[in-house]
């Protein structure tokens, strides 16, 4: 066991803080690396918080993770010292159910091994990358392209995946009308890749403060949502809508601005449930869906499209004893776009 310096929970309502968790020692097939940035995104909280389940702590959270391969397994072969790498929101799965063969390792019919607070193989809790270092089986980690920097990487390993995954899903692509929901962590990448495959894009967010910001990332219209006049002006004009938001909506009235056959994919995961009226689909031959991250081919996918498009995301560095304080922020809707920790100060 190797111990390292990381930032956990210590129970559902208590900031986080300053401890030291275990790593274990480095497999055949595993890869030691040296984390150099961890993302902070909304999932993090709701897990600490207790949102979609009880925890096991002390929890050390995040999901979107990059740094430098430190040492290799004997039988690595995907990896070598000194390879830039992320980890995202999976750390194993059996590879060889259905799911798994398929590339959708997320819905591992034995159970996804998620990279933090998740049962591991061998019954240990996961922790996750708020630390120094992390140990993963070499086909977890990620190829992170040369053109893309380690911060502005990270939070594409889940940010970036899972607003990718079902865009490719639902056929995204040039004169397909699409409304990314929320222009937080999710939603500004959603935006960016839904305008780099070609599509129409419109941001609903709660007001217009950040409408420069949206239009700049690709958007061709922003509209807020908090304005009553937006449900009527754009009433059945969209393909797909992307919910991204991380509380509760008024399902119906965003439901409406489907255009017939149009499908609402869900990705924000709120702690309350979405209520539903039935007519609001019947009424538009109408899809509601959801998305869970995406497999791990799927993912060095995205990373590889990120680069070719110059896609990042956009972040605010900040220092592990800042991390309650950005919790803080995202949970008011004050974030532009994504918080990254520098992973250098969680020994500090
Ligand atoms: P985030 O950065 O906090 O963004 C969420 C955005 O939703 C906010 O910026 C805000 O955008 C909007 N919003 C927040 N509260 C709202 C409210 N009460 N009403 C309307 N809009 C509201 O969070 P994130 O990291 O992008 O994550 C978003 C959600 O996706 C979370 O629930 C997270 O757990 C979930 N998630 C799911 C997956 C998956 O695989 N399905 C993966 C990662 C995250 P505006 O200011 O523009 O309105
Ligand atoms: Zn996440």
């Amino acid at each position: 066991m190797t111990r390292v310096h990381a930032y956990a929970a210590p129970s559902e309502a208590a900031p986080l803080e300053k401890t030291v968790i275990e790593r274990r020692e480095l497999g055949p097939l595993d890869v030691l690396i040296d984390i150099a940035f961890a993302g902070i995104c909304h999932s993090d909280i709701h897990t600490v918080q207790g949102d979609w389940g009880p925890q096991q702590y002390p929890l050390a959270p995040g999901h979107e993770i990059t740094g430098t391969v430190a040492a290799v397994g004997a039988e690595v072969t995907k990896h070598q010292v000194g390879d830039r790498v992320g980890v995202g929101c999976l750390v194993n799965s059996c590879g060889e159910c259905r799911n798994c063969l398929r590339g959708d390792e997320q819905f591992c019919s034995e159970g996804a091994v998620f990279t933090y607070g998740a049962p591991d193989r061998d019954g240990t809790i996961t922790q996750g990358g708020y630390s120094e270092q992390v140990v993963v089986t070499e086909k977890f980690a990620l190829r992170i392209p040369d053109g893309l920097a380690l911060d502005v990487a990270a939070p594409l390993l889940c940010a970036g995946i899972t607003t990718y995954s079902p865009l490719k899903h639902w056929n995204v692509g040039p004169g397909t009308r699409v409304a990314v929901v929320g222009l937080g962590g999710l939603g500004h990448m959603g935006v960016q890749i839904a305008h780099a495959l070609g599509a129409e894009v419109t941001v609903l967010s709660q007001t217009l403060n950040k409408k420069d910001d949206g239009l700049r990332l690709g958007a061709d219209d922003y509209r807020a949502t908090s304005d009553r006049d937006t449900f009527r002006d754009l009433r059945s004009s969209f393909d797909v809508i992307l919910n991204t938001v991380s509380a509760v909506i008024d399902m119906r009235s965003y439901l409406s601005l489907l255009d017939v056959g149009g499908t609402m994919v869900c990705v924000g995961a709120p702690a309350e449930p979405l209520p539903v009226q039935v007519m609001s689909l019947i009424g538009g031959r109408r899809s509601l869906a959801g998305s869970n991250i995406g497999g791990i081919a799927e993912t060095q996918e995205m990373l590889d499209f990120c680069a070719e498009h110059g896609i990042a995301a956009e972040i605010e560095v900040i220092r592990a004893s800042e991390i309650n304080a950005a919790y803080e922020r995202v949970l008011a809707s004050d974030v532009r776009y994504r918080f990254v920790i520098e992973a250098a100060t969680f020994a500090a």
